[in-house]
């Protein structure tokens, strides 16, 4: 095996980028020798055709399909998986990773002795306002909540040593949320800055609602301080509670005021049960996480491979 570097580039739905992607890395790496590992994860147009072509023509490209579609995570695993070589990079099919990096990643590996070297973005042209607002309020709560430091405006774009790849494949969590899981295997990273693009040809994937469900991933996967929250929440409202019945029976035993109290009671009842359906969300997450993982369910299945 003479490439000693793999790069790892999940796609849905991306027919139109894998041609541009395949020309950008081609142009940019010239003097380094590489594989590319493209995991299709379920797409329903026909990026796994355009993967095959080029695998076809070109000995350095590997595909893999999944059955159906089984997340970016799901593939980014399968990719690590898959690849053998002492340098793996991950990064997206849309061209919002621009290759050019990839030297600078390669030299801070080789050169500087790092074991990972990942990116981070410096502004979010080409994202809406709001997701950007979102997305600076997410890493503000995750890192507050967790142990695992995650930086805002890392991307999943990175390089590391076989060594990590290893480490991170030894996790075998069902709910894999890259981000944390690449902060939690330690080694020494070093950040690049880099701006960030407007995506090339189709559209992101992510919804609002993916992406809410995205981070409540992060921090449950990361954290058991939720749990936590639920808790202490819980105690404080039951002391608030039990000096408001002193004051209740005080009232109307010493001071006899038999008052009507409908108001005073419905806030009551209405804010113990929406703090008790809060604590039991928080508490089905950690459960339907263990859950899934005792299920021990593969991440993802293979249905065509392409290349070698
Ligand atoms: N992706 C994937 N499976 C999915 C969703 C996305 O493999 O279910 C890939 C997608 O093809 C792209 C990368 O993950 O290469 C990032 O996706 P996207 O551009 O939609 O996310 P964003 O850049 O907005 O975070
Ligand atoms: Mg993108």
């Amino acid at each position: 095996m003479s490439e000693i570097l793999s790069i790892v580039i999940p796609a849905y739905n991306e027919e139109n980028n894998i041609n541009l992607i395949y020309q950008e890395l081609k142009k940019e790496l010239k003097e380094i020798e590489f594989k590319i590992i493209f995991v299709d994860d379920g797409s329903k147009d026909c990026t796994y055709d355009k993967i095959q072509e080029l695998a076809e023509k070109d000995n350095n490209i590997f595909g893999i399909s999944f059955s159906r579609n089984f997340g970016k995570e799901a593939a980014i695993l399968a990719g690590l998986k898959e690849s053998k070589t002492e340098l793996v990079v991950v990064m997206d099919s849309d061209l919002q990773h621009p290759p050019e990096v990839i030297h600078e990643m390669v030299k801070g590996v080789v050169e500087e002795g790092y074991d990972i070297v990942t990116t981070k973005r410096i502004s979010r042209k080409g994202d809406p306002y709001f997701k950007s607002f979102m997305s600076k309020k997410f890493y503000k709560l995750i890192n507050r909540l967790s142990d695992t430091k995650i930086v805002d405006g890392a991307q999943d774009f990175r390089i590391m040593t076989r060594q990590v790849v290893n480490s991170v494949l030894e996790l075998d969590e069902y709910h894999r949320f890259s981000k944390g899981i690449f902060s939690w295997v330690g080694y020494d990273v070093k950040y690049i800055e880099v701006d960030s693009y407007k995506r090339i040809e189709g559209k992101s994937s992510w919804s609002f609602w993916s992406l809410s469900k995205y981070a409540i991933e992060g921090v449950v996967s990361f954290s058991t301080r939720p749990l936590r929250f639920a808790t202490v929440f819980g105690s404080i409202v039951s002391v608030l509670s039990f000096l408001y019945l002193i004051q209740v029976i005080i009232e109307v035993l010493i001071l006899g005021k038999i008052a009507p109290g409908y108001a005073s009671t419905i806030a009551v009842v209405l804010f113990l049960g929406g703090i008790q359906l809060l604590a039991l969300g928080i508490i089905g997450e950690y459960i339907s996480r263990t859950y899934m993982q005792v299920k021990k369910r593969p991440h993802y299945f293979i249905k065509k491979r392409c290349g070698k």
